[in-house]
């Protein structure tokens, strides 16, 4: 299997810069010319970043530069406590598709959202198992507009130390689950984005990522768990600081069929403090000699 792997030690083909990584450095404008610069021709842009720029403008920057996108973030947040909440949330993840196929990207990433109010430390109810309905509904009513439009749906399971907050979907099994329920036929507009952050420790991880195979595989996140970690949401480490075997996953990942890029995204205060330059070196490093 490790024989059959992409060789990416010498070059950024494979490399994509998900743009949180330098967001308190740098606009996104800026971020696109730094990677063009380094031979980096993928990133994966957030909706305030975009915002930022300006949807239209940032389209025209892509097509100027040669850049395009591993995918984009993101949708989700569907649970709310009444129904209008409800339909504010597919009104919002409608909008967010739109803005994916603006910007030609090969997947809209969602993070599903869980407990309403608690992201805001004031949970609405405590009934996780609502929750996760909820998702699976808006999941449902957004594919329905998803592949009218042609853009694939990539839920990505979190840490379950997010399960209040951020997201009631902790594993790859649970997301595949729904993978199933939603879309049996593997028509490939519905899959999952693999963040290695959240999934690592995942006892059923290499059995998980085999049974999702290549319709279902839609992106692979990158970064690397520090110990000991001491912020659960901005202490994400640079690849080869930690004990994430990223290899070995890219290895189960390809075995299974994605052929896709190494998505690079840091949440750290640590690199946020860093000189933009100095991360972007890093990064290009660390995808050639970790990942
Ligand atoms: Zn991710």
């Amino acid at each position: 299997m490790t024989a059959a792997m992409r060789d990416f030690s010498s070059g950024a083909e494979w490399l994509s810069i998900n743009t949180a990584t330098l967001r308190k450095q740098w606009k996104l404008d800026r971020i696109v010319d730094e990677c063009a610069r380094r031979g980096i021709h993928t990133i994966a842009p957030w909706r305030d970043q975009v915002a930022a720029v300006g949807l239209e403008v940032l389209a025209r920057q892509l097509r100027d530069t040669g850049v395009g996108l591993s995918g984009y973030g993101r949708g989700g947040f569907f649970p709310a406590a009444d129904a209008a909440g409800l339909q504010a949330a597919l009104d919002d993840n409608r909008r967010a598709v739109d803005e994916a196929v603006t910007l030609g990207a090969p997947c809209l990433v969602l993070v599903v959202g869980s407990l309403p109010g608690a992201l805001e430390g004031r949970p609405l109810h405590k009934d996780i198992a609502r929750a996760r309905r909820e998702v699976q509904d808006g999941i449902a009513a957004t594919l329905e507009y998803a592949r009218s439009v042609q853009m694939p749906l990539a839920i990505e399971p979190l840490h379950p130390m997010q399960a209040a907050e951020r997201a009631c979907i902790n594993t790859l099994a649970q997301a595949l689950d729904v993978c199933d329920a939603l879309d049996p036929a593997r028509s490939g507009a519905l899959g999952v984005a693999v963040d290695m952050y959240h999934v690592w420790w995942d006892p059923l991880l290499a059995t998980q990522i085999a049974r999702a195979g290549r319709e279902r595989l839609l992106a692979f996140h990158v970064c690397d768990w520090l110990t000991p970690t001491r912020d659960l949401l901005n202490d994400r480490g640079m690849m080869g600081d930690g004990v994430i075997e990223l290899r070995q996953a890219r290895g189960w990942m390809e075995a299974a069929g994605y052929a896709g890029h190494a998505e690079v995204e840091i949440f750290s205060e640590h690199w946020w403090g860093r000189p933009g330059d100095e991360v972007l070196d890093t990064c290009l490093e660390r995808h050639r000699s970790v990942v």
